[in-house]
């Protein structure tokens, strides 16, 4: 077999992760654009080698599913020929950037990222020194556009702000701004914090938030020369990614993802829609594909593809991983459960995630607190309450059409 298996790692091409149905195998697509042609190439892939079955990853990666040790080598031949397929030497942090979706084309974009975001690349891949970067490390770069991705989390941030007049970026380190660097001067900036980060931390293992805990994120601005500023984060709208509008001269679709999963069919739907609209399409971190086009894409072709065409559908407001039995560590059925549970779920909040279904306490599908979660455990659900799955249960033991009930519970607690 090609590559090695890591158990409870982050899965790239090279290094799948064992899960209940197979292998899982993550592709970093660069700047999250897939062309119709790559589209139908991973539906294909899908099929052949795995179990036809994709996930849409918070990071906005492509997952294939189902793959065998029969057959990933010559998936891993196939990605290698796509261009798809890392090298060992090149880190993990190289393919952990997550960019603004419409990043290059959106007119309200405070500057176009694509630049600095290459620069940072290859200075990750090619910089040995970085090498050593845990394989989690991960970065935001946003453009201050249309669909924001700076309230997702990262060791380090690189938000696009304008004063008077000149673009320049705020940094934040694990969440914490803490200054700020021209526009031009992102992967200079990202150098420095990476050399300091490297200089300071104490054991390899060590992510930013640590050492922002363990020496303060003034010393490490002080050690990686930052320009420091005050905190001018300030309020950041959701982003609202469903739906159709328009991006300067592009028409956008935007669709969800269940639980982010689609299968080989469902995009290749996607590919031809985008195609006909002379069009690609984008990932987002948000269970979403945007189609942008030329002209605008014909929403009815997808109607029977099982994708979520308004934001207000039930689904955005509940967060479900795999669960059983496509998870090893999973005893519950957590999509159908959540499907079961997701009429319910947006009483309990206006936006963003409500619900959160959870196969254990590892909490993959959304790591943040949501004001109802319940967690997988021996066939049956633990309830936590305005938290993390990993967070002190309330109750436990809940199974079937007792979730439903708790749930109505606390939806009419909520209202009283
Ligand atoms: S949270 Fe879900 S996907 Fe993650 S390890 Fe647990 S069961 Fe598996």
């Amino acid at each position: 077999m090609s590559g090695t298996l890591r158990k409870g790692w982050c899965p790239s091409a090279l290094h799948p992760m064992a899960s209940g149905d197979g292998l899982i195998v993550r592709l970093s697509l660069d700047d999250g654009i897939v062309t119709p042609a790559l589209a139908h190439r991973l539906a294909h892939l899908a099929r052949q080698y795995g179990n036809g079955l994709l996930d849409l990853s918070s990071r906005a990666n492509v997952q294939l599913r189902g793959v065998t040790e029969t057959t990933l080598s010559a998936l891993q031949a196939e990605l290698r020929a796509l261009g798809l397929l890392e090298t060992d030497e090149a880190p993990a942090a190289a393919r952990n950037i997550l960019i603004s979706p419409l990043a290059g084309i959106d007119p309200q974009a405070v500057v176009d990222i694509c630049p600095s975001v290459h620069a940072l690349r290859e200075r990750l891949q090619h910089d040995d020194t970085l090498h050593q970067l845990p394989d989690k490390f991960s970065f935001i770069v946003d453009d201050g556009g249309a669909l924001s991705v700076a309230w997702e989390k990262a060791d380090i941030s690189f938000l696009a702000r304008v004063s008077t007049g000149s673009a320049y970026f705020l940094v934040s380190l694990a969440g914490q701004p803490v200054g700020r660097c021209a526009a031009d001067e992102l992967a200079g900036a990202a150098l420095r914090i990476l050399r300091a980060f490297l200089q300071l931390r104490r054991d390899t293992d060590q992510r930013m938030a640590d050492l922002v805990r363990h020496v303060s994120v003034e010393a490490i601005a002080e050690r990686a020369a930052l320009t420091r500023t005050p905190n001018e984060i300030g309020d950041l709208p959701l982003p609202q990614p469903i739906g159709a509008f328009r991006v300067g001269a592009y028409h956008v679709l935007g669709l969800g993802i269940p639980f982010g999963r689609l299968d080989a069919a469902a995009l290749e739907h996607l590919a031809d829609v985008a195609e006909t609209g002379r069009g690609t399409l984008r990932l987002t971190p948000w269970r979403a594909i945007l189609i942008t086009a030329a002209e605008a894409p014909d929403a009815a072709k997808l109607a029977d593809s099982g994708l979520i065409f308004t934001e207000g559908d039930p689904l955005r407001a509940v967060a479900a991983c795999p669960g059983a039995p496509g998870c090893a560590s999973g005893s519950t059925p957590t999509h159908d459960d959540a499907r079961r549970l997701a009429p319910f779920a947006r009483q309990l909040k206006e936006q963003g995630i409500a619900l959160h279904v959870s196969g254990c306490a590892k909490g993959c599908a959304h790591p943040s607190a949501a004001p109802v979660t319940f967690v997988g455990r021996d066939g049956r659900y633990d309830l936590v309450r305005d938290g993390a799955a990993g967070d002190t249960a309330i109750a436990t033991g809940f199974e079937g059409d007792q979730l439903t009930l708790v749930l109505q519970q606390l939806v009419a607690k909520a209202d009283a």
